[in-house]
């Protein structure tokens, strides 16, 4: 018997219809001779309306607190137990848990909590009962403190994740709105098309560069056991992606086709509108100049992602450093540096929150040295200008303006024969 761990999204979840239809897969998959633990987001958009309610009472952003996370944990709780009844009123038998008792302990960050230890004893119990077993994403319990705590937005990706690999699952199916991982983002880029198989390498870059179809830690922590990951949609029976794990060893696959025999050259096209770009104009070109600034940035918990320095040649002696960041935390960088700006001795700081981020992402392209050009000619062709550049071995980051994004993603799926011939279909959701 193999044991199976499904995660819907908010989406799928979105209303009594669609926990009807959830439900009806969820006894299906158990019909089919399978033990079944599941994993439910808010139903829809819950969690931004929770969000928005707080932030409307206190007439502040409230910032992630042991509050906030305590409110937004509602969210699951509900979708948990609606979908238990409802699987239950289909004949089969289900009971839902909280996060903390289904044994997920996490540091006490509040917002943005790391599991520290996951004790499924409870859900196996369960399961070995002949109950399916639901469990509210998103959401685990400081031990130290007993407080609720959320893992950040999308973080039921990783709830599911970190069960199945707890559990030894056979595999992790993550169910949203459309059909698998796509090259592009099907609600910006039409004939994106779906990717069959995905490396978790690329899948990484993909989630770590604005794909939102996996939390990044997801793809982190299934890598990291061995873990298959199946995305696809719960609107539709068509098979999604497997995400391959590195060691084909690893890897439970029933299905040897389930691996290509070559890697195609690019596996999609992502974007971000999450970040801002700042610059410190003028900083003194000596050593420990960049060590002050990163120094303060890291006391204060600002995370970086591109970083860049330049010496401008018509000033002597200064540089220009900047780097990018997502814009939840431009505020408290520009705040930061201000303060220290006699110390640092700069000149002035430029914030800018008008942009966009473009990855392309293959794991071909390491030996493959003509992606670049093509990449850019792309960009030139689609009149995109580029502000800053970044690369990893499987991947090209460009950053744009933001009204220019859209059109560079589709300039570059385009350019790299990455359309199909008809068009994505997204089945629900409001992309929000
Ligand atoms: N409901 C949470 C969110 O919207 C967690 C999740 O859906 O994964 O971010
Ligand atoms: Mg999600």
């Amino acid at each position: 018997m193999s044991l199976i761990v499904q995660k819907f999204g908010g989406s799928s979840v979105a209303d009594a219809d669609g926990i009807k239809r959830v439900a009806r897969r969820i006894v299906d998959t158990q019909k089919a001779g399978n033990d079944v633990v599941v994993v439910v987001s808010a139903m829809g958009d819950t969690t931004d309306e929770l969000l928005d309610l707080a932030e409307e009472a206190t007439n502040a952003v409230p910032g992630p607190s042991r509050e906030l996370d305590m409110l937004l944990t509602a969210g699951e709780r509900i979708s948990m137990a609606v979908l238990a009844m409802t699987v239950n009123s289909l004949g089969a038998k289900a009971q839902s848990f909280t996060g903390s008792q289904a044994g997920m302990i996490t540091d006490g960050v509040h917002g943005s909590a790391r599991l520290v230890e996951v004790n499924p004893d409870r859900i196996q119990k369960s399961v070995d009962e002949d109950h399916i077993a639901i469990v509210a994403g998103f959401q685990g319990m400081n031990r130290q403190t007993g407080d609720i705590t959320t893992l950040g937005r999308g973080g039921s990706d990783t709830t599911a994740v970190a069960l199945a690999a707890a559990m030894d699952a056979d595999v992790c199916e993550i169910y949203s709105d459309v059909d698998g991982v796509f090259t592009a983002d099907p609600r910006i880029v039409p004939s994106a098309r779906k990717l069959d198989t995905v490396t978790s390498e690329e899948m990484l870059e993909l989630a770590a560069n604005g794909a939102k179809i996996l939390h990044l830690r997801s793809v982190e922590y299934a890598r990291r056991f061995g873990l298959k990951l199946h995305v696809r949609s719960s609107f539709s029976q068509l098979d999604g992606t497997i995400v391959l794990p590195d060691n084909p060893e690893d890897f439970k696959f029933e299905n040897l086709k389930e691996i290509p025999l070559e890697q195609p050259l690019i596996s999609g096209v992502a974007h971000d509108r999450s970040q801002a770009k700042v610059t410190v104009v003028g900083v003194p070109d000596v050593p420990g100049s960049a060590a002050k600034v990163f120094g303060l940035l890291n006391e204060a918990d600002v995370n970086l992602d591109m970083i860049v320095q330049n010496v401008p040649t018509d000033r002597p002696n200064v540089t220009d450093i900047t780097f990018t960041l997502d814009q939840a935390q431009g505020g408290k960088a520009v705040e930061v540096l201000t303060n220290h700006k006699a110390e640092l001795g700069f000149a002035e700081v430029q914030y800018n929150d008008s942009i966009g981020k473009l990855s392309l992402v293959g794991a071909g392209m390491k030996a493959n040295p003509g992606i670049s050009f093509k990449f850019f000619d792309a960009l030139r062709e689609a009149g995109v200008n580029i502000e800053m550049i970044s690369t990893s071995e499987i991947r090209i980051s460009v950053i744009t303006d933001i009204e220019k994004l859209d059109e560079a993603v589709q300039a570059v799926h385009t350019a790299f024969d990455l359309d199909a011939e008809g068009e994505a279909t997204v089945y629900g959701g409001t992309g929000r």
